[in-house]
């Protein structure tokens, strides 16, 4: 594995995560699911005896599938990968890559994950399930609303920065319970504990889709949830693109950020395209990657 420089820091990957010190870097990566990276150059990972990974059957990790590591892969390839892994899971054709034995032991001492995702606690947005990928592979900072508060955005720069990913997905969700919560559409308990404090990262896309709502009428905005769940998703998307970190690395060519949208009932995920304001279809934005078309 080659040595890695990250921005104008002079500092390569195992250095930062030297200077970040060892508790801080266990913290971040226990937060987001994902195995803690290791000072020790060259230690041996060992596979617990007994651990809970699904069997994958050996036609499965197909050389299609292989992918190569994250620090070689431009943004658009780690799209790519992502926006295939979906397609195979709307089509029922999963193949539940790297979640194997010998995965465990690749990554046991170091994590290359190539894709990061902000995207929400919600049950049925299991991340790594819906984009068809394995242990390793994505970085992923979880909460109500997929909203970018500090620690998401630290956790985030982390992901990126030292851990090399590679592509930045804030991800919405189709009847997200934050959002239709910060709309006012659900009674909290009189004593609602912390979850008040989600609703003002929400309220700015709330705003916005009701003051279109109110201008346009009903009929013609058509579904408020689902336009304040994709105007959510580029608010975050947009909040992400404001850290100076996150920033340099996307002028750098090293990172995309892209507001997603995901589909409950069909497993589809949507991106959007903010060049256009509009939304562009995972598939079309797919065929652009494999040279089909172009995003005119
Ligand atoms: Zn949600």
């Amino acid at each position: 594995m080659g040595r890695r420089f990250y921005g104008n820091l002079g500092l390569g990957r195992r250095d930062l995560i030297k200077a970040l010190g060892a508790a801080g870097v266990g913290f971040v990566a226990t937060t987001a699911c994902s195995s803690a990276p290791t000072n020790q150059a060259g230690s041996q990972a060992t596979a617990p005896a007994a651990s809970p990974v699904a069997a994958t059957s050996p036609a499965a990790d197909t050389a299609a599938l292989k992918r190569p590591d994250a620090e070689n892969m431009t943004p658009d390839q780690a799209l790519k990968l992502l926006l295939e892994g979906n397609k195979r899971f709307t089509e029922g054709k999963t193949v539940h890559p790297r979640q194997n034995r010998a995965r465990l032991a690749e990554t046991g001492a170091d994590q290359f994950p190539f894709a990061a995702f902000l995207s929400c606690a919600d049950s049925r947005v299991p991340v790594e399930e819906i984009f068809d990928q394995g242990i390793g592979d994505c970085f992923v900072a979880r909460v109500a609303g997929n909203i970018a508060t500090p620690e998401q955005v630290g956790s985030l720069e982390f992901g990126t920065l030292v851990l090399g990913s590679k592509i930045l997905l804030a991800v919405g969700h189709e009847r997200c319970g934050a959002i239709i919560a910060s709309m006012g559409r659900i009674t909290l308990p009189a004593d609602p504990g912390k979850i008040p404090t989600l609703v003002p990262y929400i309220k700015p896309a709330v705003d916005t889709v009701a003051a279109e709502t109110k201008a346009k009428g009903i009929a013609e905005v058509g579904n408020d949830v689902e336009l304040t769940v994709k105007q959510n998703a580029k608010n975050q998307a947009n909040a992400l693109a404001k850290s100076t970190i996150l920033a340099s690395l996307v002028k750098d060519g090293k990172l995309k950020i892209i507001p997603a949208y995901y589909d409950l009932d069909t497993g589809k995920v949507e991106l959007l395209n903010e060049q256009k304001q509009a939304w562009v279809t995972s598939d079309h934005y797919l065929a652009m990657l494999q040279g089909e078309t172009s995003v005119a």
